[in-house]
């Protein structure tokens, strides 16, 4: 096992610069996850921690071991790919052991290692089959027995659940998780996905652009966004925000005559975030704002109303029944801790 730090790293690709001055320390046996759009650089990241991208400029470190020039195959590190590069022409069991074979790993330790690898995962019915003659959903799961079998010092992962249908993702999310708690190794994992990110990760590293936007707990990151790109990146349906402005302590939403306070932040232009299910229609808040009703999404559990406040659309969760019909009045209110304000320019977090 191992701690990774990545300090300014940096990557150019010729015309662009893909990876901007990421630092960023991973202890021993944290599930580390890199989310962010497409583009932002996460994957270029984390090949360049497995050293299959070079290193423009910055240090990693795995261990105390400083691996910018170490070949990937001796980095101690395992990475699961999002196509789960399989061998087609060789069974279940050889594409476990292919790697401990190579490796001229002694034949008992690699039967030892494979049959646990196939207990974990459920693989023992499947062994003798080829890639071809599995769904999806197993050959991912032989796609970590690979890795699992090396016992590496760092699992990378990156989007492994990509190709699997929402049922498969979902389960298989569960198991890598229980992988992490059985295993307790370091895990890196890149998404673009936001409930993978919630759910896997004891820490988010959010990046846009090749620069870390924030780097915290999934609900530090929900509770307490950095700034207005990762307020709307992480929650769904996504945070809503309101242009407004504070003058003497309150803030006005555009098109409303209410105000909600705001102690100790300065006049000026300003963006109120505020997630859909503090949006509360039962009037038990502080007043927000009048808003249109236009449409109401009913999922059994809780209704998804769609309003226009002015000219700024937003969404209600709530378990409550739907107000009205649109095109209704809805009066909005919102509970105390529920706001976040951010800057009309930069987005960053002003309370
Ligand atoms: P995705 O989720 O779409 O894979 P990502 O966040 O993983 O996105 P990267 O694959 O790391 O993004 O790419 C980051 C940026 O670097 C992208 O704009 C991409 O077009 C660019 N890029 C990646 N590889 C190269 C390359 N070989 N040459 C030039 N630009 C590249």
């Amino acid at each position: 096992m191992a701690c990774v730090r990545l300090t300014n790293l940096n990557k150019h690709y010729p015309g662009f610069h893909a990876v901007r001055d990421i630092s960023v320390d991973i202890a021993d046996g944290e599930f580390v996850v890199l989310v962010g759009p497409s583009g932002c650089g996460k994957s270029t990241t984390l090949r360049m921690i497995a050293g299959l991208e070079e290193v423009t400029s910055g240090d990693i470190f795995i261990g105390d071991r400083r691996v910018n020039d170490v070949a990937p195959a001796k980095r101690d590190v395992a990475m699961v790919f999002q196509n789960y590069a399989l061998y087609p022409h060789m069974t279940v069991r050889k594409n476990l052991s292919f790697g401990l074979r190579m490796r001229r790993t002694p034949r008992p330790e690699i039967e030892s290692r494979v049959a646990e690898a196939s207990a974990m995962l459920g693989l023992d019915a499947l062994l003798d089959r080829r890639p071809k003659e599995l769904s999806g959903g197993q050959r991912q799961r032989v796609a970590l027995g690979r890795a699992i079998v090396r016992q590496p010092q760092v699992f990378l992962f990156d989007e492994p659940l990509s190709n699997l249908d929402a049922k498969l993702r979902s389960e298989t999310r569960t198991e890598i998780a229980a992988l992490h708690r059985r295993l307790g190794t370091t895990m890196i994992y890149v998404t673009h996905d936001q409930v993978e990110a919630m759910t896997l990760g004891d820490r988010l590293v959010l990046m846009r652009d090749g620069v870390v936007q924030q780097a915290a707990p999934p609900l530090e990151v929900y509770h307490r966004p950095a700034n207005r790109f990762v307020a709307a990146f992480i929650g769904s349906p996504a945070m809503n925000l309101f242009p407004g402005g504070v003058r003497g302590g309150q803030f006005r939403p555009d098109g409303s005559t209410n105000s909600v306070p705001m102690p100790g932040v300065a006049d000026g232009p300003a963006v109120l975030g505020v997630r859909p299910e503090d949006l509360l229609i039962d009037g038990s808040g502080m007043p927000l704002a009048e808003g249109s009703l236009y449409g109401i999404e009913q999922l059994g559990h809780e209704n998804l109303l769609h309003l226009n406040v002015g000219p700024t659309p937003c969404v209600v969760r709530t378990p409550l029944a739907p107000p009205g019909e649109p095109p209704a009045r809805v009066r909005l209110s919102v509970g105390p801790g529920a706001v976040h304000l951010f800057a009309a320019d930069d987005g960053g977090r002003r309370l």
